[in-house]
């Protein structure tokens, strides 16, 4: 069995746990790392820039001159997801 380290997809933090889930069954969790203040998220996006919340980061980061490269790599996303948005 393979042991998954969740990692929080905002601070990286490990504290993570469940929470229910989506209305299309996917699991939600919950970082508890002091930084998101118990912000949800979900780590099974089938593709992640397709999400509404990864989307809002990727500006975000943009804002903050995060680099493509650093952006794509922190966020799972390619490059062109990226420099899309
Ligand atoms: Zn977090």
């Amino acid at each position: 069995m393979i042991l998954q380290v969740l990692h929080g997809p905002h601070c990286d933090g490990t504290d993570i746990v469940r929470h229910g889930q989506t209305r299309q069954g996917q699991p939600r969790y919950r970082c508890r790392e002091q930084p998101c203040a118990g912000r949800t998220f979900l780590l099974d996006y089938s593709y992640p820039g397709q999400s509404p919340a990864v989307k809002q980061q990727i500006v975000a980061m943009a804002m903050h001159a995060s680099g493509i490269r650093d952006t794509a790599r922190v966020l799972h996303v390619s490059t062109n997801t990226v420099m899309t948005e």
